[in-house]
């Protein structure tokens, strides 16, 4: 059984079953999580919907208790981010920092406003437009961001003033359930419900009649069962779903000035980020050069423990998702790609795959036209910007891409070209609290962050007034 316990009305809670978890960085079970039941998940919905009666009467007493999470994750940061660390193996600092980026959502939720707009106040008539709170939120996310991608919508579900039960990935529970406990001393009970267990507890919640609205952050197949599951109760749903980001790489480009940005665009967290960059187009003519700097890079990051001083790169997170990218390498190498670095997973113990830059490859090859989530990187050459562009939209994914130039506003009209919900120009994976972020096409459904991300856990009130 686990130290660590769920939340469920504000109280510790424990489970009769329980999961194994696994450290990535040795392959070994390190703890057991609490597997929660179906009673207890209905005790959780009826605590939400409880809470919710009080919570959404009180705007400001909301968003006096947004800044008292912020600084109650600060504060827990650098102990909760070992944890992290052990359940999802990125480095220790990133693991800290995620902690700290948490309350810096928190701070900055805290301070929007959910608006009342006018549109119409004459002699006869005043139409307001309001923002009403939902009910209870079931928001389920995966395991390379846990601490961060479950504040994305647990702080705008709180200001707008739902309640929240919240399910975290199995291969890393730890860190969400001590989020759990930390904001147990700072929320109201049955505010927000943590619970964990495996994908069956999240079908669970996306069935059940108490959730008004499902957030979901994960893969594009579990996104489209997460959708059907919501359509008979017409649950609203944001999906924040896979993506396959392409860089573009243009001509006026200095590849050795833009390689150290690129190479940690597609390997930061390993390459376990929804937005990391999965291909890169480049000009025949920078191609040798910008594959040798990659490759130099890949060959140099300290890829090791997370919690070992100067690691630069972690593992792969979980068994599944190593034999996934070792099956999509493997599929290139027998397509003819060729390595200028890596290849191979790590001999030893732990989910290690190394760095990886590939060539040769095109589309029609797995490790191209899928999303690989992980270190190994194709490079792919154009001739003509526009054939680039062709071939970067030529995707169902379409979560954000970058395009890289020594004139930005040149990039900025290819990037707008891009059929993403985000397009960066000489940086990828830029991420801010105060501007939206979500998928086109199969990448997602409704933006998160920002105003526009609080306003997805609303619903609109018309108010007409008959004044005369
Ligand atoms: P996943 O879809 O397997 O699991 C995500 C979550 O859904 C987990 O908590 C899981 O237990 C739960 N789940 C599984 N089956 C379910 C069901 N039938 N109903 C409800 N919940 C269910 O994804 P993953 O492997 O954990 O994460 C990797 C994926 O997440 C990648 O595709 C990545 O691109 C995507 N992702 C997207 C974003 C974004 O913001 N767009 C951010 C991070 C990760």
């Amino acid at each position: 059984m686990s130290a660590l316990t769920m939340t469920i009305d504000g109280k510790a809670e424990r489970a009769e079953a329980s999961l194994d978890v696994i450290n990535p960085a040795t392959g070994e079970v390190f703890a057991q999580a609490p597997d929660c039941s179906r009673a207890q998940l209905d005790a959780a919905m009826e605590s939400a919907e409880a809470a919710f009666r009080r919570w959404r009467g009180d705007e400001a007493a909301r968003r006096r208790a947004l800044l008292a999470c912020a600084e109650a994750l600060r504060a827990a940061a650098p102990e909760a981010g070992r944890l992290l660390t052990r359940e999802q193996g990125k480095p220790l600092a990133k693991a800290v920092g995620e902690f700290i980026g948490a309350s810096v959502w928190f701070k900055t939720t805290a301070g929007l406003e959910i608006p009342v707009e006018v549109v119409q106040d004459d002699e006869k008539t005043r139409i307001e437009v309001r923002r009403r709170p939902l009910g209870v939120v079931g928001a389920i996310t995966p395991w390379n961001f846990p601490v961060l991608l479950a504040v994305w919508k647990i702080a705008p579900a709180l200001l707008a003033g739902n309640t929240v039960v919240m399910k975290p990935s199995p291969y890393t529970p730890f860190s969400t359930l001590r989020l759990g406990e930390i904001l147990r001393d700072v929320l109201p009970p049955g505010v927000l419900n943590v619970v964990s267990g495996g994908d069956a507890l999240g079908a669970w919640i996306t069935e059940h009649p108490a959730v008004r609205k499902i957030s979901f952050t994960g893969s594009v197949a579990t996104g489209k069962r997460v959708a059907a599951a919501a359509a008979p109760d017409l649950k609203r749903v944001t999906l924040e779903l896979g993506g396959n980001d392409a860089a573009i790489v243009l001509p006026d480009a200095d590849p050795a000035a833009i390689a150290d940005d690129l190479f940690w665009g597609a390997f930061e967290n390993s390459g376990q980020i929804c937005s990391a960059i999965k291909r890169v187009y480049v000009p025949e003519s920078h191609f040798a050069t910008l594959r040798d700097e990659l490759a130099r890079r890949a060959k140099s990051v300290v890829m090791g423990d997370g919690l070992a001083e100067g690691t630069q790169l972690g593992p792969i997170n979980n068994r599944p998702q190593l034999e996934r990218v070792c099956e999509l390498v493997e599929d290139a190498r027998k397509a003819g790609a060729a390595f200028a670095a890596g290849g191979s997973p790590r001999p030893g113990g732990g989910y290690f795959f190394e760095p990886t830059i590939v060539t040769d490859v095109a589309e029609g090859v797995r490790l191209v036209d899928e999303e690989q989530f992980g270190p190994a990187l194709p490079l792919l050459p154009y001739r003509e910007v526009d054939e680039a562009v062709e071939r970067a939209n030529a995707t169902r994914f379409g979560l954000s891409g970058s395009v890289w130039s020594s004139d930005p506003s040149r990039a900025a009209e290819v990037a707008g070209r891009l059929e993403v919900g985000t397009a960066w120009v000489n940086q990828h994976v830029a991420i801010v609290p105060h501007a939206p972020f979500g998928g086109a096409k199969w990448s997602g459904i409704g933006v998160e962050n920002g105003p526009w991300g609080l306003l997805g856990f609303t619903e609109i009130q018309t108010v007409n007034v008959r004044k005369a």
